[in-house]
């Protein structure tokens, strides 16, 4: 297969530094905001912001229910922290009318890591990619609370007192880590996901 196309929902978040890593990787990437450019993607990437923004503005934009719809279809995805979130089939402490768009069997707990580690950084190792350990950058992040049988945990952190989190997961072509790598240098994850897309 050629360059894969895949596109970045725009609607809010970190949407430049995910088009730089995916282009750095080899991908031909398009920014999503309307539903005729989802049209000819081979893979779609959620970003890190804020999901209960991203929620409302794909309602807005009349995005949400052709998205919902190609998840449903199978189309490979990946979601990072805030992405992870709109992934989830399931979220605890959302807002009252917050809706995911689903397609990962996951229940998600919004902004897990409390206060103190409301933003930290630690070294997370990632199934499936080789070398060192990442650098793993946490802002107000999610952790996976609950996994379905056809799930696979990729990685995890230990919360101190609280034991051993779920921070990256993979079902199908489905992929969501809870950190966000786009905002470091290391590529591994988005390479990760090329090759996932590459492969569907
Ligand atoms: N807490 C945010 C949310 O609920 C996620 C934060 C992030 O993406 N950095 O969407």
């Amino acid at each position: 297969m050629s360059a894969p196309t895949i596109g970045v929902l725009a609607l809010q978040g970190d949407v430049r530094e995910h088009l730089a890593a995916l282009t750095a990787c080899g991908a031909r990437v398009r920014a999503v905001r309307r539903p005729e450019e989802l049209h000819g993607l081979d893979g779609i990437v959620l970003p890190g912001g804020e999901s209960t923004t991203i929620d409302k503005l794909a309602r807005i934009f009349e995005v949400r229910d052709p998205l919902v719809a190609a998840l449903a279809a199978g189309l490979p995805a990946y979601g990072s922290c805030a992405g992870m979130i709109l992934l989830a089939d399931r979220v605890l402490d959302g807002t009252r009318d917050q809706q995911t768009f689903g397609s990962l069997d996951i229940t998600v707990r919004r902004n897990a890591f409390g206060r103190q580690t409301e933003s930290f950084e630690t070294d997370v190792h990632l199934e499936g990619v080789d070398g060192p350990p990442l650098h793993a950058v946490f802002i107000r992040a999610p952790w996976v609370e609950q996994a379905g049988p056809d799930v696979s945990v990729l990685g995890r952190v230990d919360v101190p007192g609280m034991g051993s989190k779920i921070v990256a997961v993979r079902q199908a072509n489905r992929f969501a880590t809870a950190f966000h790598p786009e905002v470091t240098d290391d590529l591994r994850v988005h390479q990760y996901f090329v090759d996932l897309v590459t492969a569907a």
